[in-house]
């Protein structure tokens, strides 16, 4: 079997699985994380829930993003709070040997006032519900002028939870996003036809059998 190592993760990061108990990657991990580590810049990742698609993104997009630089850099949407705060806890966990990277967690129904202030701390990587993050693009208190990277976490749940419009709001204002990826359970057509409009030839990795 092979090792988070062999999948060219820097030694920070694997000792941080390490610490957290992982031993192999999953198999949507083995395919994820030496694809974007290498530059796949649109990506299409497919596979049932728990199979770890946190870290099939979360990794590569430390090792990737700018460590020195305090504005934010990427963006990961998703369409819960608790799912916002799992994520930043699992991120929290993997970046235990960068300390100069930060990350935010922002949703709705809590404090947009902490929130606002967190962000004025300065982070590489927000995680956000849609409607928490428009309110604050609107409030000017983010902007998403230097996001190179915006991933979509359940992106089947955002669409029908009706955060297409949000979706595509956020999308069309990141100006320099180059990395796009997407991850999800199922693919129905709805999902397909945002990869279309805002992907350009993604890879497309499936694991298992996934339904539309
Ligand atoms: P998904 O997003 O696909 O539903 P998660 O990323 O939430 O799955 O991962 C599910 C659980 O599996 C989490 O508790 C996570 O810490 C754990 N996990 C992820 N990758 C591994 C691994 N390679 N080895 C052991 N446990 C893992
Ligand atoms: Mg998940």
């Amino acid at each position: 079997m092979i090792t988070f190592e062999e999948l060219g993760l820097e030694e920070q990061l694997v000792k941080a699985t390490s610490d957290l108990g992982f031993v192999n990657p999953t198999a949507i991990q083995e395919k994820a994380i030496p694809a974007l580590i290498n530059g796949a810049k649109d990506l299409i990742g497919l596979a049932q829930t728990g199979t770890g698609k946190t870290a099939a993104f979360g990794l590569p997009l430390l090792q990737m993003i700018d460590k020195d630089q305090k504005f934010p850099q990427a963006l990961v949407i998703c369409p819960t709070r608790e799912l916002c705060l799992q994520i930043v806890k699992e991120i929290t966990a993997f970046k235990k040997y960068l300390p100069t990277v930060s990350v935010v967690a922002v949703y709705g129904g809590s404090s947009i006032g902490l929130q606002i202030k967190d962000l004025k701390r300065g982070v590489q990587i927000v995680v956000a519900t849609p409607g928490r993050l428009i309110d604050l693009i609107e409030r000017k208190a983010i902007h998403l002028e230097e996001i190179k990277y915006v991933i979509m976490d359940e992106a089947d749940e955002m669409l029908n939870m009706g955060f297409q419009d949000d979706i595509e709001f956020i999308l069309q204002n990141t100006p320099i996003r180059e990395y796009t990826w997407l991850f999800s359970a199922t693919m129905p057509n709805e999902i397909r036809r945002v990869t279309k409009k805002y992907m350009s030839d993604p890879m497309e990795i499936t694991v298992g059998a996934v339904n539309t």
